[in-house]
């Protein structure tokens, strides 16, 4: 070929590249943009392009996108965080949550309502790390996260989770400082003596690994439960969870509402000034209008949302993330506070900054939510029912820069 033929060649080639490239890959276009993160409130769109967030502004141009989203009446947020689900799922029998039965598949349940980054919350222990990470982390869509358990068997019930023997500091802190990529921190659940063995253990994994621990307290102390004062101000750090922050449970550990005087404990606003996290942790026994509404009254605002998903709650009355979130907005907090809750709070607390925002060059995880106006019921476990005329359903999930969830086939074009 001679040197005409090939400049003609190669200007062709330029030409046509230029003609056939778009800017973005996916432009998401004219929703309510909520992004507490960056004070966003307002009609915006969003352009994607190589899984990142290119560009956020009133107005970006449909000739630029590859794929255009009409999110016109919806609302477009940063994908949600869960921190407290139960995903270490498997074949063990008696396993309970760690490589057992009563936890979920991520993928089934996390992008249909908007999920994008879940946290197992304390099914994983220092011994099977391994195993949830090849059996769950490797193979799921979703971005799965560990509160590692500071029992090395993990949450495999019963005696299992009694045995002070198996709560190594040192073991446990290390795994996790091995695997930053996917621990978060440590939890403790389910203990029933009245000793803070646990919680002192695992505030020292944290010291080790610097990571928060997350508290599920005392369980069975129910004539005499440890003191959630002393837990506050004397055993957790700043920046330390509480979950299960909505729960009465018959009188097994003490409560946010006094379950005499029925009023907000006087020293809990002042745990989360301190910095105390209080997440919901819905679960199946863990939630109560009747500790919720007069919380909420006296200011107790939840820090982050949560679920506390596995196979017992799931078909109870917590259902998922956006039941959750429902419940709240419901109750009076408002959306974007609501959004905050299960977006840049969670991702704060679980130190991934780089999640839970649409700032320009995060990474492209958004949900696409549609608030149904209706008449609908919520309820807990002890029948109480709250009714409201607004409800969060996904319309679709973008994780990584790619649709994931699609309900009424907006992506298609
Ligand atoms: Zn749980």
């Amino acid at each position: 070929m001679n040197l005409k033929y090939r400049l003609l060649l190669i200007v062709m080639v330029f030409t046509c590249s230029l003609v056939s490239a778009q800017t973005y890959d996916m432009l998401i276009k004219g929703g309510r943009l909520i992004d507490p993160k960056n004070n966003i409130d307002a009609t915006m769109d969003i352009a994607i392009k190589d899984g990142k967030v290119a560009k956020v502004a009133k107005s970006i141009s449909e000739k630029e996108a590859g794929k255009v989203i009409a999110a016109q009446g919806l609302v477009v947020t940063p994908g949600l965080i869960d921190i407290h689900g139960h995903v270490f799922h498997g074949t063990e029998p008696n396993h309970y949550l760690s490589d057992g039965l009563t936890a979920l598949p991520p993928d089934g349940f996390t992008f249909r309502v908007g999920v994008t980054t879940i946290v197992d919350c304390g099914g994983v222990g220092w011994k099977n790390f391994d195993t949830f990470k090849k059996n769950v982390i490797d193979v799921s869509k979703t971005r799965v996260l560990s509160f590692m358990n500071i029992v090395g068997e993990g949450m495999r019930g019963g005696a299992w989770e009694q045995n002070t023997g198996d709560m190594d500091a040192k073991l446990s802190g290390m795994v996790a400082k091995q695997n930053k990529k996917y621990i978060v921190g440590f939890k403790v659940a389910h203990y029933g003596s009245r000793d803070w063995i646990p919680i002192d253990r695992a505030v020292e994994a944290g010291r080790i690994a610097d990571m928060p621990v997350i508290v599920d307290f005392g369980g069975s102390n129910e004539f005499d439960p440890l003191s959630i004062k002393e837990l506050f101000f004397e055993r957790l750090r700043p920046g330390d969870i509480y979950t299960h922050t909505y729960a009465e449970l018959n009188g097994a550990r003490e409560t946010v509402i006094n379950r005499k005087s029925r009023e907000l404990e006087p020293f809990i606003l002042d745990a989360q000034k301190r910095g105390i996290i209080f997440d919901v942790g819905y679960g199946g026994a863990s939630f109560e209008f009747k500790q919720a509404i007069p919380a909420l009254a006296a200011g107790l605002y939840p820090n982050t949302i949560s679920t506390d998903l596995h196979t017992g709650s799931m078909n109870a009355a917590m259902k998922d993330q956006l039941n959750v979130m429902t419940t709240f907005l419901a109750m009076g907090m408002e959306l974007p506070d609501v959004i905050e809750a299960s977006t840049w709070k969670p991702a704060q607390v679980i130190q991934r900054v780089e999640l839970g925002h649409l700032s320009e060059g995060a990474i492209a995880d958004i949900s696409i939510l549609n608030i149904r106006d209706g008449e609908f019921t919520l309820w807990d476990r002890t029948g109480q029912k709250v009714p409201t005329n607004h409800k969060l359903e996904c319309e679709l999930t973008v994780k990584d820069g790619r649709v994931v969830y699609d309900l009424n086939g907006r992506s298609i074009q």
